[in-house]
């Protein structure tokens, strides 16, 4: 940790700031120049607080040296981390290609999409029970019923299904239908749930808040790790800003970024990113390119009888379309794509 004194510190400030850092048991290192003065403190950065040490007199910014979050980075584990769920492989060279209905509606229409997207190679079903509607007026999930029909569809079709769990007393019962809990954007620093779904060794989609920094989802990342389940794979998903005519903005930069940060594997999210299913396959293909270790795509057979999020879905044949785009630069980048059992694509 570096602390940098305010210009031209005077010699007792000096002194009391050296003395502050010993009464905490670390050994400062003092660096004076003509005008600066900076502090170099070496110790467990853990035990080492940057707050108290903000808050004496004289003390312009604490620098830490080691990152804030530690399970998750690079340091703590050099080669990119794979998490396998039901035999497909996520990171680490595979692609995990989510796709679904935004939300369970019945068990019709969700076995039609699931087959669907099967057969046009998607390797994880997703669709929500529990919908963090922005209107406690729209339709709010099948809540369990939605869970069994999920866990039935994956069966029915070989797939690993994600589905969202959105409250810390939800989280054993999901996890009883569920292969992958999913966090939601909305719920990204929920610190009980995400202790909550740390606590099971069930996989975890962490999906970046809408308005979190790649530092944050790092950090709500952590927390799940800190309780003991390192199988976090990270979801960029757009974050709010002023531009309006997507439902987001597609920060596609932190796919790299977190790849030098983190071994944690990203997948991209361009549904709720763009809300536009004109972009979804443009922005899909750059997340591929960009080093994402997949894709989570809202699909629907009859977007305009969607119960939610419609306008965004991409109809079964323009994601059979994307797919066959998908896997061409998957090979080319030397990636590959699990296939479920019995799907010749
Ligand atoms: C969803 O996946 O349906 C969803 C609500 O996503 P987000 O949390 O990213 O808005
Ligand atoms: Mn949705």
């Amino acid at each position: 940790m570096i602390i940098v004194l305010k210009p031209n510190s005077s010699d007792a400030v000096v002194s009391h700031v050296l003395e502050r850092i010993e009464a905490l048991g670390f050994t400062p290192h003092l660096s004076r120049g003509v005008a600066r003065t900076i502090i170099g403190v070496i110790g467990d950065e853990e035990k080492l607080q940057a707050e108290p040490l903000l808050a004496i007199e004289g003390v312009e910014q604490v620098v830490p040296i080691m990152k804030p979050y530690k399970l998750a980075s690079r340091e703590f584990h050099a080669a990119d981390s794979i998490i396998e769920v039901k035999g497909i492989r996520i990171g680490g060279g595979h692609l995990a290609m989510i796709a679904g209905p935004c939300a369970i509606e019945g068990e019709a229409i969700l076995n039609e999409i699931a087959e669907h997207v099967r057969d046009a190679g998607a390797n994880i079903l997703r669709g929500g029970a529990f919908k963090p509607r922005t209107s406690p007026y729209s339709f709010q999930g099948l809540g369990e019923d939605g869970l069994k029909m999920l866990k039935a569809a994956g069966e029915r079709f070989g797939m690993p299904v994600v589905t969202e769990v959105m409250d810390p007393r939800q989280v054993e019962l999901v996890n009883r239908y569920a292969d992958i809990f999913q966090i939601g954007a909305r719920n990204m620093q929920n610190f009980d749930l995400l202790k909550e779904v740390g606590k099971t060794r069930t996989p975890v989609l962490l999906k970046r808040g809408l308005a979190a920094t790649v530092k944050d989802l790092l950090m709500s990342a952590e927390y799940i790790m800190a309780q003991g389940n390192l199988k976090v794979i990270l979801c960029e998903r757009g974050v709010k800003s002023f531009e309006d005519s997507t439902r987001n903005m597609l920060d596609l930069a932190s796919v790299p970024n977190v790849k030098g940060l983190s071994h944690l594997p990203i997948i991209v999210d361009p549904s709720h990113a763009t809300g536009r299913p004109d972009l979804i396959p443009a922005l899909s293909r750059a997340a591929v390119a960009a080093g994402a270790d997949g894709v989570h795509i809202e699909v629907h057979s009859c977007p305009e009888k969607a119960l939610s999020d419609g306008p965004q879905a991409l109809l079964p044949k323009a994601y059979a379309l994307l797919m066959d785009d998908l896997r061409a630069l998957a090979e080319l980048m030397g990636k590959t794509i699990d296939v479920v059992e019995g799907v010749t694509v």
